[in-house]
């Protein structure tokens, strides 16, 4: 039932789609995510050296994508239930700032630091990899790190303690730009983990690795009416993998498509489904507050302390 639900609220999204807008125009708008992700490549990849060694480029990218992803939001809408609102604009831009911020700087201190000097100790290093061809690195970063992130989002799934820690992300009710930030701190913490580190990619490959991350899963996450075309969707997630992922209709749909930039790997590894859900959320679709989010891991047994 909850498939035919879905699939009729797919068929009649296809003819409001075309409804929209002339189709040239609509196969333009599918291509603003690849083209997005070229512009960001290109950029990195022409960038001096001076710009990629100022400390702020990469930061002011970062948010720079996500300001545009969330403006073509409000110029290319998907659904009117999904579109962002004061409430939702400002529990999101705190959750990025709290990512950039208290996110970034213990991964920093408490694993990139540690697995750098940990490098040193052991006398690892990979000085070839950054003579690879520029477009062959950002590739090879962002499989390294998406690899992790498959297998810890999938794990987050299926062990109940890790669960607690992913399921405030899936209690949003709406998708959009930044929405990929929003989340319990210890699964914002988990799911940042990797082993790059331990690498020696070229600086300008790492970052166009990561600016490249930030549109594609903004882009997974966002209330955009851009369906990329298949040469773009079978390797790289969409909006319409990853609405079918926070699906409030069918349990077993939000157990697929764990990918958060790399589709391939659901692809490979048996979890990939196509389709998508406008309706999203969990269990009973309330929203949870901030503060909801943050103690949901310890909720059972707060309550169970309350009772006495
Ligand atoms: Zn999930
Ligand atoms: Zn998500």
């Amino acid at each position: 039932m909850a498939y035919f639900t879905r699939r009729i609220a797919y068929l009649e999204d296809v003819g409001l789609q075309s409804d929209r807008g002339h189709p040239m125009k609509q196969r333009l708008i599918d291509l603003l995510p690849p083209a997005t992700l070229a512009g960001v490549v290109a950029f990195w990849g022409f960038a001096p050296q001076s710009v990629v060694d100022t400390w702020w480029t990469l930061p002011v990218m970062a948010l720079g994508i996500m300001a545009f992803i969330q403006c073509a939001e409000l110029v290319f809408e998907r659904h009117a239930g999904w579109r962002i609102n004061t409430r939702e604009l400002l529990t999101d831009m705190f959750y990025v700032a709290f990512g950039f911020g208290v996110i970034g700087w213990l991964t920093e201190t408490l694993v990139e630091s540690p697995l750098g000097q940990l490098k040193e100790a052991l006398g690892i290093a990979t000085p070839w990899l950054a003579t690879w061809p520029f477009v062959v690195q950002v590739a090879c970063v962002v499989l390294l790190i998406e690899f992790g992130q498959y297998w810890m989002h999938r794990w987050m799934h299926n062990w109940t303690p890790l669960w607690l820690t992913h399921a405030p992300h899936h209690h949003i009710t709406q998708l959009n730009a930044m929405k990929g930030a929003v989340g319990n701190p210890i699964e914002l913490f988990l799911i940042s983990l990797s082993v790059v580190a331990l690498f020696d990619f070229d600086k300008a490959a790492l970052f166009a690795a990561f600016s490249s991350m930030g549109v594609i899963s903004s882009f997974a996450h966002a209330n955009v009416r851009a369906n990329p075309p298949i040469w773009y969707s079978f390797f790289l997630t969409t909006i319409r993998h990853h609405s079918l992922h926070h699906t409030a209709l069918s349990y077993e749909d939000t157990r697929c498509n764990y990918g958060n930039s790399v589709i391939l790997f659901d692809r490979i590894f048996g979890t990939y489904k196509d389709g998508e859900s406008e309706v999203v959320g969990q269990d009973d679709r309330r929203r949870l507050s901030i503060k909801e989010q943050w103690l949901f891991p310890f909720q059972g047994w707060l309550d169970k302390r309350a009772k006495g």
